[in-house]
């Protein structure tokens, strides 16, 4: 089974070739989404659609999603050239999502955690008042389960359509963070490219540790518009995941293929419980590798050789 099975297949570009948007190399599509759509050439991390990130991070079938009746209101009765309400309806039909939040509660490793995963489909990831009450109601469910919380990032900022009741959910998803904090759970908040705005200025930055993947794009303004305010040249790398970590701003950069397993560490740290050991089969993608095929045919054949040396 392909890896698209989680997404829609327009959100990607067509043909059986894919252009990198970091170094424009051209990429064998297949072999692209074996590689969780990291690019081969410059390890470019491209934005992952929420399903597939839940997909590849918490344990097969664990993921049992909530509040998923919650939907915007358009209290402004916002207009640019269609209205909210309208692009609310359009958004969902061709995403198949209700907002650009997913929540829930998952097993990564064994490990029970709670669960938000950032769509960057929906509307550019932008944070409304539906985003911001799934954030809210999911930390005080962790608070209530005694359970650490796990948040994917991935977003434009705040989402202008529903104006200061947007703007809102940076204090509101703060103090529900805080809460959680004051409750003794641990939380986690994962930035992916992109993660910018009203999103990195609230809930995204204020969590016990802070995790990127490598290359994102993460600050507050755009570069450019930094630029072009304070009339200087800004430094290479500027608001990228490298260039934060060695600033301060991030406790480390995970690459895509290794995170379920360093979620699953930290969060083995924060409760006192061991991953499970035995071997979990990771989505379909990462089996099918071939280089990942062969390591566990590695792995599988050393056992029976030892054996056959013994009965030797
Ligand atoms: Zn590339």
């Amino acid at each position: 089974m392909a890896w698209t099975r989680f997404g829609k297949k327009k959100d990607m570009p067509g043909g059986l070739w894919i252009k990198c948007e970091s170094c424009g190399a051209m990429l064998f599509r297949k072999e692209f989404e074996q590689r969780l759509r990291v690019c081969a050439t410059c390890g470019y991390h491209f934005t992952l659609p929420a399903r597939e990130r839940i997909a590849l991070t918490a344990d097969p079938g664990s993921f049992a999603e909530l509040w998923t009746d919650l939907r915007a209101q358009d209290v402004l009765e916002f207009n640019d050239r269609v209205p909210y309400a309208e692009k609310l309806v359009q958004t969902k039909q061709r995403t198949g999502e209700s907002d650009a939040m997913v929540t829930g509660t998952a097993t990564i490793k064994g490990i029970p955690c709670a669960l938000g995963v950032m769509n960057f489909q929906f509307l550019g990831g932008s944070m409304g008042m539906v985003v911001g009450e799934k954030i809210a109601l999911l930390c005080e469910h962790a608070a209530q389960q005694r359970l650490p919380l796990v948040l994917f990032s991935c977003s434009g900022g705040a989402r202008m359509h529903e104006g200061a009741v947007s703007l809102m959910q940076m204090a509101k998803t703060c103090g529900a963070l805080q809460r959680l904090h004051a409750a003794g759970q641990l939380s986690i908040s994962v930035m992916t490219h992109p993660t910018t705005g009203g999103v990195t200025a609230s809930f995204a930055s204020v969590c016990d540790l802070l995790l990127a993947e490598p290359g994102a794009l993460i600050g507050f303004a755009g570069p450019r518009v930094i630029a072009t305010t304070i009339k200087k040249e800004l430094p290479k790398g500027f608001q990228r995941s490298e260039f934060l970590l060695e600033k301060g701003q991030l406790d480390r950069i995970v690459q895509r293929a290794a995170m379920r397993d360093e979620l699953a560490r930290l969060l083995a740290y924060a409760t006192g419980r061991d991953p499970v050991a035995a071997f979990k089969p990771l989505p379909v993608a990462v089996e099918a590798t071939a280089e990942v095929a062969a390591a566990v045919a590695e792995t599988e054949e050393r056992p029976k050789k030892k054996q056959k040396a013994k009965k030797g």
